[in-house]
């Protein structure tokens, strides 16, 4: 099952317990506007290459099209469709006013020089340029892009129309216009939706053993709040592999040692295990922030945490949500897990169309009300309708979602 075809399940799940008509799971299960591009880029040999990319724009009933960009090998349609989707999704669980998309480009990221990089992004911007725009679309970093990306995207649009349009993209440099705590928000709202969750198991997040899969922006912050926040940090890893102690990880030395090695692996004190061992460690909370599809009916009868936030978007198929749900374990997924990010989004957004600016703690003290709001809603959902949360998220957003559709209504 790829990506997208999770989303379109996922989609008809909620659409059953909503009672939609098929009309309108038929609007919801395609984007609204889809453009693919090719463009050629001067590498530092000399040579030209030419790469693949996409942006999707799924729903905007309930404000512009928002979600991410991503540089990925793996990238494709379809992954860039079921993103879109989930942004959708994951707005409206937090009832901000957006819809969703995604973008994506198909390349290697860590095989390319930083002025490869530039390149590839000043020129794909210029090719998605006629559909994005603060009032429309606005893109926001994802896998292997960061607020270095970001400023050029500004940079290259803002040359396009003639003048600074900070607000045409979030997650960027704060000497350009972002904002305090966008680059730890998604983490951060990940450890408050896992602190709630461990609540509704009347646990306390001190003491509490967390394995964390993925060890980039959302993995590695997530890490270093989740000791902030009283928990032990058990096993951590990256695409090379992980590592284990049962003790705990000091994560400002493994920060270190993978700035030193390039990865996690080979951490002293530690054990190695594969990132597939490291899913089935014995813990009280799972964090897979790294890829789609990591937990699937191959494992996840396997899996020993109670508790699984969902840091990355997609990481747990249909069929090991079910398996997950049947053993009591509590899923908090993605669309409202991760949703820290797009939220910090949007208050930076706000802030550039304002020209006001908040200080770190307000920025924080806004996200974790949020979150935990947010949080709180699909719970009682979930336990007033006798689903998992993932169901009882959709619930909620795809409600949101055509609520919005129907009182516009379909002109012409
Ligand atoms: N890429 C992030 C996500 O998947 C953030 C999107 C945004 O801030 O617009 O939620």
């Amino acid at each position: 099952m790829n990506a997208y075809e999770m989303a379109l399940v996922q989609l008809r799940t909620a659409a059953k317990y909503l009672n939609l008509e098929d009309s309108i799971v038929e609007i919801l299960s395609r984007p609204k506007r889809e453009l693919q591009v090719s463009f050629p880029v001067k590498m530092d040999n000399g040579k030209v290459k030419v790469f693949t990319g996409y942006r999707v724009q799924h729903n905007d009933a309930r404000g512009p099209f928002k979600g991410g960009i991503r540089y990925h090998p793996l990238v494709d349609i379809n992954e860039v469709r079921a993103l879109a989707m989930w942004m959708t999704w994951k707005t409206a669980v937090l009832n901000i006013p957006y819809g969703g998309a995604k973008g994506g480009v198909a390349c290697n990221p860590k095989e390319m020089s930083k002025s490869e990089l530039e390149r590839l992004t000043r020129k794909y911007t210029m090719m998605i340029s006629p559909i994005i725009g603060p009032y429309t679309d606005i893109p926001a970093p994802d896998v292997y892009t960061d607020p270095q990306t970001m400023a050029w995207i500004m940079d290259t649009y803002s040359q396009l129309v003639g003048y600074r349009v900070p607000a045409i993209v979030t997650g960027k440099p704060i000497s350009l216009g972002g904002s305090a705590g966008r680059s730890t928000a998604t983490s951060r709202g990940v450890i408050v939706a896992a602190k709630e969750a461990a609540k509704a198991f009347k646990r306390e997040m001190e003491g509490l053993g967390i394995v964390i899969q993925g060890f980039g922006n959302v993995g590695a912050n997530a890490a270093i709040l989740a000791r902030e926040f009283g928990a032990k940090v058990i096993a951590v890893s990256d695409s090379k592999g992980g590592i284990y102690n049962e003790k705990g990880l000091d994560v400002f030395e493994v920060l270190k040692h993978k700035e030193r090695t390039g990865s996690v692996v080979n951490f002293p004190s530690a054990k190695n295990v594969t990132n597939e061992e490291l899913l089935e460690l014995p813990c009280d909370i799972l964090v897979p922030a790294a890829l789609e599809g990591q937990i699937h009916k191959g494992n996840a009868k396997n899996i020993q945490a109670k508790i699984v936030v969902e840091g990355a978007n997609g990481p747990t198929t249909p069929e090991a949500d079910k398996i997950l749900f049947d053993r009591e374990i509590m899923v908090v997924p993605d669309i409202l897990a991760n949703g820290g990010g797009v939220l910090v989004s949007y208050f930076e957004w706000v802030q550039n169309l304002t020209n006001l600016y908040w200080t770190e703690n307000e920025v924080n003290d806004k996200l974790d009300n949020k979150m935990r709001d947010a949080f709180l809603q699909v719970y009682n959902i979930a336990r007033e309708k006798c689903v998992d949360m993932r169901t009882a998220a959709l619930i909620l957003s795809v409600g949101r979602v055509v609520e919005a559709m129907n009182i516009a209504g379909y002109f012409p």
